[in-house]
């Protein structure tokens, strides 16, 4: 196996040599791009990966919920040397409306301890050390360098054209992981541009706050996370939510919507953050926080309905690039990471065969059919459909639901079964008795 230097190389002055040819060629360290560098390095490939930003992770913006069984699927044990910030222990649901609040949530304190369910990061620091990790197992990571186009020969892609110049690479396979709204996956045909209700856009704040705040606030013990995922007002009518998750020192706040929607009602992304974090509910868990970094990213939408083909000659697409994201369980990490490990897969049964045709390489579609991750984005292409057609449960059945709860609670030597007479009058009075049950149905066939 080729040795190659165990740091990132970033001189953007550095060529590529032209002489290297590669047998993979990646392109992002992002989680898919660099979980594909890391497993194929170790197995023994020659691996090239290439990425835009100075260093992995700071072109990268997550909520910052990463699982621990996923992750471990490509580095067992991950967890006990990489960068996390608290291990979640309890997830909260918000709906909220302009002055109230419904709640749902679950707390465990088995989450609490080995092996943990899911963890905080914050991606600058998780990137780069899962780089170096691929780094460590062969991989030659560059940074600073934009990959611009692909490379043909006889129809089939061998390789990448950089920025850089000389910087033509070529390999058996590329692989791209180049994040929603993949620059390859367009340059090799498989899908043009992204319909705005195809993608959801998304702002996130770091806010810094002392870890004894942020534990008195969320109800915690040191070492210990929580999220809050806000439905409702949040969003103003658009599908979409907010987010709030603790990290050891600072809170991980973010908002996001459809991208249709967003262009629909005029509003600018930047505004609804301030109107999300100045909302009374919301405005108490900040306060005192000095906000750090400001962000905005893309997040595909659709689940597989929206999904271009994953697979042609001479190249994979891996993880977000591939519009693998589920947003109702705030899932994209794991599938990015697990899609990468089958892109692996199979990129390493073409290695044992020489071929790299489509034929061959087709089998990453069969090993994501078999996988959850096909299952659950079939699935979520009904969820997200249902809720892009019926907008009343973002903001019509969050104020109906904190109307009969105020209703309901507040004691007034009203009789009870008159209460639940007027909550039931209230709500009839705002949908008719056959939509509520056509929602109510149809909201449970989407989601099952
Ligand atoms: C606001 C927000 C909150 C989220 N919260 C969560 C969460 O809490 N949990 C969760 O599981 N998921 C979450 N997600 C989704 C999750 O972040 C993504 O699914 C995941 O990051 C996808 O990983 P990836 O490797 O496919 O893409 P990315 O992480 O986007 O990586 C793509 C990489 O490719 C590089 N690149 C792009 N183009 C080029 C080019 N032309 N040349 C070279 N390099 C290039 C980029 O710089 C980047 O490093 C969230 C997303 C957003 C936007």
């Amino acid at each position: 196996m080729r040795t190659v230097s165990n740091r990132h190389h970033r001189d953007p002055r550095r060529r590529i040599a032209l002489a290297d040819r590669y047998d993979v060629i990646v392109v992002g360290a992002g989680l898919a791009g660099t979980a594909a560098s890391y497993l194929l390095a170790k197995a023994g490939l020659n691996v090239i990966c290439i990425e835009r930003g100075d260093e992995p992770g700071t072109k990268n913006v997550m909520g910052g919920v990463l699982y621990r069984q996923p992750t471990e699927k490509v580095i067992p044990g991950w967890w006990r040397e990489a960068p996390v910030e608290r291990p979640i222990v309890e997830e909260r649901l918000w709906l909220i409306t302009p002055d109230s609040l419904v709640q749902a949530g679950f707390k465990s304190l088995r989450y609490a301890e080995e092996p943990f369910n899911a963890f905080t990061v914050l991606r600058v620091k998780f990137d780069k050390w899962f780089a170096d990790q691929a780094t460590a197992a062969g991989a030659l990571v560059i940074t600073n360098t934009v990959v611009e186009d692909v490379i043909r020969e006889n129809g089939r892609i061998v390789g990448v054209r950089t920025g850089r110049e000389d910087g033509d690479v070529y390999a058996n396979v590329v692989i791209a992981a180049d994040g929603v709204n993949s620059l390859l996956s367009k340059k090799a045909g498989l899908h043009g541009e992204l319909p705005p209700n195809r993608v959801a856009l998304a702002v996130k704040e770091i806010v810094n706050l002392p870890r004894e705040k942020i534990e008195d606030r969320f109800l915690l013990n040191a070492n210990e996370g929580a999220t809050i995922e806000i439905f409702g007002d949040s969003t103003i009518g658009m599908l979409g939510y907010g987010f709030i998750y603790t990290n050891r020192d600072s809170l991980s706040v973010g908002v996001g919507a459809l991208l249709s929607d967003f262009i629909r009602k005029g509003v600018n992304p930047n505004d609804l953050m301030e109107r999300f974090k100045t909302h009374p509910m919301i405005r108490r868990l900040l306060e005192g926080g000095e906000s750090k970094e400001y962000m905005a990213h893309l997040i595909p939408e659709g689940g597989a309905a929206a999904m271009p083909p994953v697979s042609t000659d001479g190249m994979l697409v891996v993880g977000d690039a591939a519009g693998m994201s589920n947003a109702i369980y705030r899932e994209g990490s794991n599938l990015a990471l697990i899609s990468a490990k089958l892109a692996a897969q199979a990129v390493m049964e073409a290695h044992e065969q020489g071929d790299y045709s489509v034929r061959t390489l087709s089998r990453y579609n069969a090993l994501l059919d078999e996988s959850f991750i096909m299952k659950d984005l079939h699935l979520y292409s009904r969820t997200s459909r249902f809720f892009q057609r019926n907008s009343e449960f973002l903001e019509l059945y969050p104020e109906m639901l904190a109307d009969a709860a105020h209703e309901l609670l507040s004691v007034n030597s009203v009789p009870k079964q008159d209460k639940q007479r007027k909550i039931m009058r209230r709500l009839l009075a705002r949908r008719r008795p056959w939509k509520l049950v056509r929602d109510a149905v149809g909201a449970l066939r989407s989601l099952t």
